[in-house]
């Protein structure tokens, strides 16, 4: 069994749609909410119900909520949500990265849910946009380190902690807040928990204003002896000291190959972007014909599209890992580094390349160079993406490699 690189057929329709979506409703309000911060974009709501078609039919969307893992290796090659989420994400990305983020019912905390919950949550949450909340004042890139507290109290767990920069943290109907059991038993005792909106003890105190992503909310969120239900802990309550931090860290693996297609769709929108000021200032970029033999600018240009297809082609890769029930946590984080990477790189040449015009507000080039650095950074930076690949690749643990 291989991967084909090829869009399967059966998922043409549902990226057109989601295409269709990016140029008609995405792009032309993309520069409005950038200048807007924290004005919600009330055109996104009717695309909720579009979104949400794809993903009840089981067949993948343009969200992330459609993720969820196959039980077991198929003898029988599959295309499967994983690969349709990535490749229609792609796509609306391409129409606008930060509108994308706060697409009712899409945010990676549904990707959270769909990946660890029981299907019984996954039926009772399946229809709720959440957003992840595991970014501490003092933890960022160490996760294990997390200090927000969960304590069991007769049919609820009472929390108790901040998070910061949560994406969507205050449009959010619910938020997946990762805590610990018990400090002392470290990893294995992380778990999340979702947190609907309105739950007494849980207050959002500021939203951030930011570099990019603006049309994005990032909350601080506090709780306060915030109580919920016990079966609001995603998945299993027992603390598995073997699995260690297995569970929480499973969702990592469906939602860093998102994130790595989000990159793509805004380096995507670059290049485009870009061939078309090139085309108009008279440079031919000839596919065919040997990179140095053109002009330096169709050169550059030639190699962020390598560059490009490089991300491409390792984001689908981990996509259609997960789809056929393989482990898939280096692929997804080699994903994630390549496309981060890449996507600042090419839209910051993009930039460069198109000169002036690439740095005014009247295209969006400049725009797409700040929302691309933060895929770089959340949901793990490109150092500790690195990190991750190395531990594999070495064979190390993270107490051996850190
Ligand atoms: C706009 C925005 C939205 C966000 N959304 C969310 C969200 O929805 N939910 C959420 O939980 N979090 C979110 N985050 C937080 C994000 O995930 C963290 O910022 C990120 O994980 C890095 O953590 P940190 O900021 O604490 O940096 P630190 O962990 O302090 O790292 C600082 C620098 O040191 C590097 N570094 C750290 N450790 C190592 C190491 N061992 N080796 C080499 N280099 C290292 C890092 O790569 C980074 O460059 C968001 C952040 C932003 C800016």
């Amino acid at each position: 069994m291989s991967i084909n690189p090829e869009v399967p057929a059966t998922f043409r329709p549902l990226i057109k749609q989601a295409r269709d979506v990016a140029a008609q409703v995405l792009r032309p309000n993309s520069r409005k909410y950038d200048l807007a911060e924290h004005e919600y974009p009330v055109e996104l709501d009717m695309l909720a119900a579009v979104v949400d078609g794809p993903n009840d039919g089981g067949t993948g969307g343009a969200g992330a909520a459609g993720v969820r893992r196959e039980k077991g290796g198929s003898v029988k090659n599959r295309n499967g949500t994983n690969l349709s989420t990535v490749l229609s994400i792609l796509e609306v990305a391409w129409g606008d990265v930060a509108l994308v983020l706060s697409m009712p019912r899409q945010g990676l905390g549904n990707a959270a849910i769909a990946s660890v919950a029981t299907d019984e949550q996954l039926a009772r949450f399946g229809r709720t946009w959440a957003a992840m909340a595991i970014t501490e004042p003092g933890c960022g890139s160490d996760s294990a380190a997390i200090r927000t507290t969960a304590v069991r109290d007769g049919d609820d767990y009472v929390l108790n902690g901040e998070k910061i920069y949560v994406t969507a943290g205050q449009r959010a109907d619910a938020v997946v807040v990762w805590a610990t059991l018990d400090r002392a038993q470290g990893r294995a005792a992380i778990k999340s928990f979702v947190v609907e909106k309105g739950t007494p003890g849980m207050e959002v105190e500021r939203v951030e204003r930011k570099l990019g992503i603006r049309a994005s909310d990032t909350a601080s969120i506090r709780f306060t002896d915030c109580r919920v239900p016990a079966a609001n802990l995603l998945g299993s309550a027992e603390i598995e000291a073997e699995r260690g931090f297995a569970g929480a860290m499973q969702t990592f693996d469906n939602t860093r190959p998102l994130v790595a297609a989000m990159a793509l769709g805004v380096s995507r929108a670059a290049l485009d972007e870009t061939r078309a000021l090139l085309g108009r200032a008279g440079v031919e970029i000839d596919y065919d014909r040997p990179a140095l033999s053109q002009p330096a600018a169709a050169a550059t240009f030639l190699q962020l599209e390598a560059d490009w297809e490089s991300a491409y082609l390792t984001t689908l890769e981990a996509a259609w890992l997960a789809d056929n029930g393989r482990p898939n946590s280096l692929q997804a984080s080699m994903a994630k580094a390549k496309a981060g990477r890449s996507a600042t790189a090419i839209t910051l040449r993009c930039v460069q390349l198109a000169g002036a015009t690439g740095y005014g507000e009247r295209e969006l080039l400049e725009k797409w160079a700040r929302d691309a650095k933060i895929l770089d950074i959340f949901e793990g930076t490109q150092q500790i993406q690195q990190l991750i690949v190395a531990r594999r690749l070495l064979g190390k643990s993270s107490t051996e490699l850190k």
